[in-house]
């Protein structure tokens, strides 16, 4: 990809970890940010808006924007495709805004291959996998059967926590809040590569 001024910040973690709810907290407070809606196959929960939560598409559609190469990374997570779409991702970044990707791990690991340098990447989680089902059973919107994916998947992701640059554990939601508020700001500081080697030969002026 080109060079950017803007920065990205990747929040990954278990449904159920509270990631929208610490997301939609501190947004108003992390400077220009532009949070990436994603486009899924998988079918609109209760209480979810188009284009608001995700862009909802059959998988025929789906398999049509990676076959235009419309995705920066894409993945199929508890049986559904979710992917993030190129274009407004590099708008924003053009516009040196810190872009937030709510992905699973695979995404974060093609994220960081594409974008490492400006990356920053945070892991959260709810405090004990006792925890996070108690939340999934209370949240109701998912049937037995997908809240049992989820743990399975739960319990994968947390193996690859080493991965991540931050560990955000969310058993206090405003403690929590401020954590990744911090981690945000920090995030926007990070420089690309290129930018880096131009800065060094300016700043050698004698
Ligand atoms: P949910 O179905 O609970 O909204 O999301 C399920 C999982 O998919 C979450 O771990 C979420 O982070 C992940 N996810 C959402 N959008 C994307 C995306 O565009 N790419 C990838 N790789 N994962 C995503």
């Amino acid at each position: 990809m080109n060079r950017y001024s803007g920065a990205v910040l990747v929040l990954s973690g278990p449904s159920g970890a509270g990631k929208s709810s610490l997301i939609n907290k501190i947004f108003s407070e992390i400077g220009d940010s532009y949070f990436s809606i994603s486009t899924t196959t998988r079918s609109m929960r209760e209480g979810e808006k188009e284009g608001v939560d995700y862009f909802f598409v059959s998988e025929e559609e789906f398999q049509q924007d990676i076959q235009e190469d419309l995705f920066l990374e894409y993945a199929l997570v508890h049986g559904h495709h979710y992917g993030t779409s190129l274009k407004p991702v590099r708008e924003a970044l053009a516009e040196g805004k810190l872009v937030v990707f709510d992905i699973d791990v695979q995404g974060n690991t093609i994220i960081n291959s594409r974008l490492g340098d400006i990356t920053t990447s945070v892991f959260i989680t709810p405090p004990t996998l006792s925890e996070l089902h108690k939340r999934l059973l209370n949240r109701s919107t998912d049937s037995q059967k997908v809240i049992n994916m989820r743990i399975a998947n739960a319990k994968r992701e947390i193996q690859r926590v080493s991965e991540y640059d931050y560990l955000i554990v969310n058993d206090d939601l405003d403690k929590a809040a401020e954590l990744l508020k911090i981690i945000a700001i920090a995030a926007r500081l990070k420089v690309p590569n290129d930018e880096i080697n131009l800065f060094v030969q300016k700043w050698e002026d004698m």
